[in-house]
């Protein structure tokens, strides 16, 4: 049987590890959590120039190589990433390891050389049944997506320190045991009365903080040093629109631009659509603060940063722009974080008492 491994990415591996038991029968291999030794390996064998998910999506394949792995799945998307996985597979080769490899850059079921890379692995393979799992797969996301949410605006403010934590990790571990509609919705359900339920103590007119920017940077929370638990950790309401139920399952770019035309007239590309418009959801909903986030040198959203200076000026929301690569210090993030943070507070004050007098 084969064991398969793709590179971690948030709590997404739960559905992907169940398209990999259920559509090409094989053993899913989950690599670590991603991590600082992630970053290194991938760091040693990236062209320094790429952009750091590069570096730890191919850390990520290493160490899924090591435990045993011999399919690894390359993800593909829609800037360079889309030619990440081929260059990713080929350093692999350089360095040694054998292995297959499926690029989901050509997924197609009309690519004949995609669908009999698949049938090696599982001859029985058909669209019919690809297409029953996704959907399955695909309301695991959504149970992810949406209990995450839940967490981001109430753990900053829980009573019992870890009480969400213990909540969501039960949650995740059970999503590896469910199989049907039926059983994903309730666990769905059940986590989410669950979360809600967990005492907090929420002040009326907390802070509110959204975060934006690129996708693989703010969706790995190791990728971004953590950064909403330690907004979470100063008793802040975190909001994060992005992911993949508001991106991948449904693409509402086109619609959305259509909307944005005073910001922005033409798209970007990668996911800059969804950072100006959440940037402008966050501002016109009153937020206290923004935060961008972004590998150093990714250019679809360095080329937002201008846009991003506008609606700030124009809602008067205080923007942080934090990019991230293998050099990044914790320290170097830590201060800045803290002084935007004293900047929202103090800025919440004022207008509290301007409010009262
Ligand atoms: S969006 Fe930016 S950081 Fe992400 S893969 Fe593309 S260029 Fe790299």
């Amino acid at each position: 049987m084969y064991k398969i491994a793709f590179p971690r990415f948030g709590a997404y591996h739960v559905p992907i590890a169940f398209l990999i038991r259920k559509v090409l029968k094989a053993t899913p291999i989950i690599p670590p959590n991603t991590s600082r030794k992630t970053l290194e390996i991938g760091s040693r064998v990236s062209p320094d120039f790429v952009c750091a998910p590069f570096k730890f999506t191919i850390g990520s394949m290493i160490e899924a190589l090591e435990l045993g792995a011999d399919v690894i799945i390359g993800i593909g998307g829609t800037c360079r990433l889309s030619y990440y996985p081929e260059l990713q597979q080929q350093i692999l080769t350089d360095l040694g390891y054998k292995f297959k490899f499926i690029n989901t850059a050509n997924f197609s079921f009309r690519n004949p050389e995609f669908i009999n890379l698949l049938k090696e692995i599982n001859p029985e393979v058909n669209p019919l049944m690809f297409s029953k799992y996704w959907i399955l797969a695909m309301e695991m996301v959504k149970a992810i997506d949406e209990c995450e949410s839940i967490i981001r605006n109430r753990v900053g403010f829980e009573v019992t320190k870890g009480s969400f934590d213990k909540v969501y990790h039960a949650f995740t571990n059970a999503l590896y045991t469910v199989e049907t509609i039926g059983e994903i919705k309730a666990l769905k359900e059940k986590t989410i009365n669950e979360l809600k339920a967990l005492p907090i103590n929420k002040p009326k007119n907390c802070l509110r903080v959204g975060i934006i920017g690129e996708y693989y940077t703010v969706m790995e929370p190791y990728s971004n040093h953590f950064i909403e638990k330690e907004l979470a950790d100063n008793n802040i309401e975190v909001s994060r629109k992005l992911n993949i139920s508001s991106t991948f399952i449904t693409d509402t770019r086109p619609a959305l631009l259509k909307n944005l035309k005073k910001y922005m007239q033409y798209e970007g590309g990668a996911t800059t659509v969804y950072t100006i418009n959440d940037a402008l959801d966050y501002a016109e909903q009153g937020y206290d603060g923004i935060i961008h986030l972004k590998s150093f040198g990714c250019t679809p959203e360095v080329d937002m940063m201008p846009i991003l200076h506008n609606i700030s000026e124009d809602y008067k929301i205080p923007i942080l722009y934090l990019s991230f690569d293998s050099q990044t210090s914790e320290t170097g993030i830590k201060t800045r974080l803290e002084a935007f943070n004293d900047m929202i507070v103090l800025k919440k004050l004022k207008q509290v008492t301007k409010e009262i007098e």
